[in-house]
């Protein structure tokens, strides 16, 4: 009998003791911007038919032990925006749509789980592949009735004292809502302690990698956002370069840990012009930054908690629309974005007034493979040619506008017909109500294993690693 006893304490401090008493040190929350379901498995799946498989190649985020997923809705509508989705994400409560961290009538301003990391002495870092000051990262530091208010946004990363924030740019330092032109934060920024970096060479070169860190795209660049992977040269800033950065300067002086937030915001654009091809290199490259992550965790596993998911999903992108059979391969014809491709066929009827079909024709056929690698059908024929006679010789009609971009007619004509070919389909130009897939590894990360609503993940987050959120 006290044998007995003695075998069922030993069991109880050996299993649950420690269950109880480990806490996630470090925290990595990945967001996917319009990540759903379908832009990760499209991924997948695209990755094993270009090796000629009928299967799935994972990303390294999809093969973390613990599953579930996630509703979106806001508290204003079914549908979510990045400021309502962002904010259950960060603070673990709905709020209108358009609004950042604070309740729906945008008086009353919640604590986020980034700040409820620094109460608890962990640094934290906040970074994105779009600009510093919008929605998502936003929703992790600032509070703001209006996701637009970029200004009053950038702003309170001086009251948040976050130790390191990365993205492109700012959009608006040195406008205010009222479009009255303030004071730049950049000089304030330096003010409150902060070191301004541009490029990964600066961040390299910078002497003291403690400091509190703003890292930017270099001058010249745009201001949005960074590049598209799928039009990145290989020196261009991208979002693993400032992930890499970020977890090298919160690694320093981090006795209690710390908590980093990563942003892939350019999913989202690329399912916003309903472009497939783009999609999948933003998702790659967010699996880039969550290669990273998992390398880290790999030397810390006992002490770090990783959580991936999404703010929503964009475009309700579907896989399969017709054949049984799948022909996402025929994607990897296009060589560039959305975005891109409207500036190739722009310039093209800007600067070349006898333009010929032939020659619009052989500009798609390098850039889309259609007509080359692709053959056009009749009818999509016939829609791209009576696009270029009213675009290139009346002069008619040239742009399709979605929500981050205003694009080519022709060039949206174009990748429309190649997500088709490629067995795509998308029920809009905005995001949809489709649950967002959670997927996390280590301490706390069985927690993740069920359905959710998506302002559970920061609660369930606030509890693996024993953080206040109230
Ligand atoms: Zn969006």
């Amino acid at each position: 009998m006290k044998k007995r006893f003695l075998f069922f304490f030993l069991f109880i401090f050996i299993h649950v003791f420690p269950a109880f008493s480990q806490e996630a040190k470090y925290i990595f929350y990945l967001i996917g911007d319009g990540m759903g379901l379908n832009q990760v498995n499209l991924t997948e799946i695209h990755r094993a038919e270009i090796e000629n498989r009928n299967s799935t190649v994972p990303l390294v985020f999809t093969q973390f032990p613990h599953v579930g997923f996630a509703s979106t809705n806001s508290l204003s509508n079914g549908v979510t925006d990045s400021g309502a989705g962002g904010t259950a994400l960060a603070v673990g409560k709905k709020t209108k749509n358009g609004v950042i961290g604070m309740d729906s009538t945008g008086t009353i301003p919640y604590k986020s789980i980034a700040y409820a990391a620094k109460e608890k002495g962990k640094k934290v870092g906040i970074i994105t592949s779009v600009s510093i000051d919008h929605a998502t990262p936003a929703a992790f530091y600032a509070h703001q009735p209006n996701r637009n208010m970029y200004y009053e946004i950038g702003k309170e990363i001086i009251q948040s004292n976050f130790d390191f924030f990365g993205g492109s740019n700012f959009l608006k330092p040195e406008t205010a809502v009222d479009k009255k032109t303030v004071p730049s934060l950049f000089p304030m920024f330096e003010k409150a302690g902060y070191k301004v970096l541009k490029g990964k060479e600066a961040y390299a070169k910078h002497p003291n990698k403690s400091d509190k860190i703003i890292l930017m795209n270099n001058d010249g660049t745009a201001k949005e956002a960074l590049k598209y992977a799928i039009d990145q040269e290989p020196n261009d800033f991208k979002l693993a370069d400032i992930t890499s950065a970020a977890i090298n300067s919160l690694q320093q002086n981090s006795t209690d840990g710390f908590f980093l937030m990563i942003e892939g915001g350019k999913i989202d654009w690329a399912c916003h012009a309903n472009d497939a091809a783009t999609t999948i290199q933003e998702v790659l490259d967010f699996n880039s930054a969550a290669e990273l992550v998992y390398d880290f965790y790999k030397k810390h596993p006992d002490e770090t908690l990783i959580v991936v998911t999404a703010d929503h999903e964009t475009g309700g992108l579907g896989i399969g629309n017709g054949s049984s059979t799948l022909q996402t391969k025929l994607l990897s014809h296009q060589k560039v974005s959305h975005t891109e491709l409207s500036r190739a066929v722009g310039n093209l009827r800007k600067n070349n007034a006898k333009a010929s079909w032939e020659d619009l024709k052989s500009l798609l056929s390098v850039h889309t493979g259609l007509f080359a690698g692709i053959e056009v059908n009749e009818t999509d024929n016939k829609a791209l040619h009576d696009a270029y006679q009213k675009s290139f010789v009346d002069h008619q009609n040239e742009t399709a506008k979605s929500l981050y971009a205003n694009d080519d007619k022709i060039a949206a004509l174009s990748i429309a017909i190649l997500n088709r070919m490629g067995s795509i389909a998308w029920a809009s130009n905005n995001h949809s109500a489709a649950y967002a897939p959670v997927y996390a590894i280590g301490t706390g990360a069985e927690l993740f294993n069920q359905k959710m609503d998506n302002t559970d993940i920061p609660k369930k987050i606030a509890i693996a690693a024993k953080l206040n959120l109230d």
